[in-house]
């Protein structure tokens, strides 16, 4: 993987010098490319560490706002693919609300379940091409140019989180590209992330139940929240360490 991914930098940064000596002219140019280099997002940094905490205290039994908003920013779901020939096990789910039960007291809690972001990801393991990756910032992703749609990585998440596309696509957002032949799961919005924003369904959570920030970063609000409430992550005997953490369960 790390000589595939060294090579692509490699490509990346030959077209990159390529296309800068072609457009390079006196002056003005080079003030312009200077001021491109200025805009673009910072790589990801192994100082930060995204996750989110979830208080399902605040979540409210029928409520999907969180996936709405998903479907909305990531354009997956209904009217994404043409999926009359599939089940609804087949269908794409970046993120689903799921109804736990206490065994004992026969309390119920809905919650958002979608990629953990694990630090110890199960599906980077078992991937034969490395097109399942973390980035340096705690981010898990699925490199759909290298994908082979072999699905080990469906099978090895215990959180159910990826989903395969069967069918057509139409009507994709740009910057949530998918592919017919893929495994796709929930990316944190990267692209959101990357640019300074919130993800999309901790901003339109209609009762603020989702708090995204830098576990690393003790100052966060997010980190100031886990020191003052017990949190949980799902499956915590697995050791996979996700970056989801769950309070009021
Ligand atoms: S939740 Fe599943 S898909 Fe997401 S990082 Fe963990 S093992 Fe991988
Ligand atoms: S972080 Fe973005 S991709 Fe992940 S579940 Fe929320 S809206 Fe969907």
């Amino acid at each position: 993987m790390d000589s595939q991914l060294e090579s692509r930098q490699r490509r990346r940064f030959m077209v990159q010098a390529a296309g800068a000596t072609a457009l390079i002219a006196p002056g003005i140019t080079l003030m312009t490319i200077a001021q491109a280099d200025q805009d673009q997002p910072e790589g990801a940094s192994s100082s930060k560490r995204w996750g989110m905490l979830v208080d399902t205290n605040k979540c409210t039994d029928g409520c999907s706002d969180c996936v709405s908003a998903c479907q909305q920013e990531n354009g997956w779901g209904e009217g994404s693919t043409d999926e009359s020939q599939s089940n609804p096990q087949q269908k794409a789910q970046w993120i689903r609300t799921v109804t736990i039960r206490d065994k004992q007291t026969g309390h119920t809690d809905q919650l958002p379940m979608m990629c953990q972001h694990c630090e110890n990801p199960a599906c980077v393991d078992v991937c034969p091409t490395g097109a399942s990756m973390k980035r340096a910032d705690g981010i898990v992703l699925v490199d759909k140019h290298i994908c082979i749609g072999c699905r080990y990585c469906m099978m090895a998440c215990p959180y159910k989180a990826r989903s395969f596309v069967h069918e057509p696509l139409h009507d994709q957002k740009s910057n949530s590209p998918r592919g017919k032949g893929t495994v796709e799961a929930c990316t944190m919005c990267v692209h959101r992330v990357d640019r300074g924003d919130q993800p999309a369904c901790v901003e339109k959570c209609s009762s603020g139940a989702m708090m995204f920030g830098d576990l690393n970063d003790p100052n966060s609000d997010i980190s100031k929240k886990l020191a003052e409430v017990d949190s949980t992550q799902i499956r915590a005997d697995l050791g996979l360490n996700p970056g989801i953490r769950y309070s009021g369960i």
